[in-house]
């Protein structure tokens, strides 16, 4: 097994007894990005010097005995979130030479623990996307058959961690960015709760929906990255004070009976692909035959579902076309020759960013202008509160909710990248914990028959990583 096979538990330890340096460690990573990036194009900027440079001081750190959580681990970063000094351009040309000055909340709390920055993931531009196609520096290609798309938007950083060329990743998540590409990859990742980890230093999507996290080999791996970078940042005035449990604890049994609740919604599902619904709910039947940790399984009716995916299309290219107006070839990135302020703004714009981007912009502008808002975003808002309430009642009855993550596996590369709606309703099953804001993981749950990863997402109630944690650990269990 390959150094960068690890994962971040076994790293840890390894580096401890002396087994392997930081060095050799981040070399492995390296070597395997050097090898397969060509392929798989999970990564639009490495930076091989800095990398050795900081793994050597973690080796200095480890020599001396102040080791900590993450000290020497090489991890990867989406490229719409900034890290200081190291070029984030979100995957749009626009911020093609665009170098933060800053860490996001979320990357300073990992550095501080010691990690070693390997570079920053391809993605959709902005977030904007569920295949990686709407990269301007390329499509992200599936490690389990390179002729599928990875998922998206934060499809670098899940190949990177399905094809150990890092420990662990960090992604974004406003509509399943993290989740949906964990389970085409067969990966674990983790979308908190709104408000439980910093956003501050993430490039704002849907400012009202947007959340950070991690993207592991293991759920042992996630729950030690939650941990740290969870909590209240004075920079993020949405993120909530409670204290943070501790997720990275090993997996005890939980005190009483876990009620884990089955929305229909989600398995009837127009268009959800048989192999994956079998799998899902074989995984399901295993729970129960092993009666494991004592759980007990409610059926339970979402009937808001339906609405999640047009509810969501609806504020977050809103809350996008406000957001992205802060790029206009001035303040940040690229700049296009023109000879009047007017025709900068619009060139700039116009080279920038890709067709997905534009689409979202003109949809938001068209949804928010006057005479429009009631009938769109106002409207939207209201059936978000309904969508909200549909759960704050299910999750008086049952702890957690189990569905698929996605209602089919990776698809084609090319398959819908021009069918906008089918590329829409990709995001089915995972805009509606995103619009209500609850925390959600996938976890891998089998392959098809032809070797194609297949998640399974668990739903918690708001600020209940706790529990998705656990629930997941006994679904990764019951795998293995
Ligand atoms: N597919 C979703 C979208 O395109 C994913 C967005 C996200 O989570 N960043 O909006």
């Amino acid at each position: 097994m390959g150094l960068n096979q690890l994962t971040i538990q076994q790293a840890h330890d390894g580096l401890k007894k002396g087994e392997f340096s930081s060095v050799e460690l981040t070399k492995a990573c390296l070597a395997r990005i050097k090898k397969r990036n060509k392929d798989i194009n999970a990564f639009i900027s490495v930076f091989e010097k800095e990398a050795l440079v900081e793994a050597k001081k973690a080796d200095e750190l480890i020599a001396k005995k102040k080791q900590k959580a993450l000290t020497g681990i090489p991890f990867a970063v989406k490229d719409a979130i900034c890290t200081a000094g190291a070029r984030s351009t979100a995957a749009a040309k626009i911020l093609d030479n665009y170098v933060p000055s800053f860490d996001a909340t979320v990357i300073k709390k990992i550095r501080e623990q010691g990690a070693v920055l390997l570079g920053k993931n391809n993605c959709d531009a902005f977030g904007h996307g569920a295949s990686n196609e709407n990269s301007m520096y390329g499509p992200v290609k599936n490690p389990h058959d390179l002729t599928k798309v990875a998922g998206g938007s934060s499809g670098g950083s899940a190949t990177a961690v399905a094809d150990d060329m890092c420990i662990f990743a960090i992604g974004e998540d406003t509509g399943g960015s993290i989740r949906q590409p964990a389970s085409f990859c067969g990966v674990v990742g983790l979308r908190p709760s709104y408000g439980r980890n910093s956003r501050y230093g993430i490039m704002p999507m849907a400012s009202s929906l947007d959340t950070v996290g991690p993207i592991t080999k293991t759920v042992e791996d996630c729950a030690i990255v939650e941990e740290i970078i969870a909590g209240r940042d004075e920079l993020d005035a949405t993120t909530v004070s409670d204290e943070v449990p501790k997720y990275g604890r090993k997996f005890s049994a939980v005190s009483r009976k876990l009620r884990i609740g089955i929305p229909k919604e989600y398995f009837n599902a127009e268009g959800i692909d048989k192999e994956v619904k079998d799998i899902v709910e074989k995984k399901i039947k295993s729970v129960k035959t092993q009666n494991f940790a004592s759980v007990e399984f409610v059926g339970v009716s979402l009937p808001m579902t339906k609405y999640a995916i047009p509810v969501y299309y609806i504020i977050v290219p809103s809350e996008d076309s406000s957001n992205l107006g802060r790029l206009d070839g001035i303040r940040y990135g690229v700049r296009a020759d023109a000879d009047n302020l007017y025709d900068v703004y619009a060139k700039s714009r116009a080279q920038g960013f890709p067709e997905e981007v534009k689409r979202r912009i003109m949809i938001g502008a068209y949804a928010l202008s006057a005479g429009y808002y009631d009938a769109y975003y106002r409207k939207a808002q209201k059936v978000r509160t309904l969508i909200i309430k549909d759960f704050e009642k299910v999750f008086e009855s049952v702890d957690i909710l189990l569905t698929p993550t996605s209602p089919f596996p990776a698809f084609g590369i090319g398959e819908k990248k021009d069918d906008v709606l089918a590329m829409y309703l990709a995001d089915i099953f995972v805009a509606p914990a995103s619009v209500a804001g609850l925390p959600a993981i996938s976890v891998p749950a089998g392959k098809t028959k032809s070797g194609l990863p297949v998640g399974m997402q668990i739903i918690g109630a708001r600020l209940r990583e706790d529990l998705v944690l656990n629930m997941a650990r006994i679904i990764e269990k019951l795998l293995n």
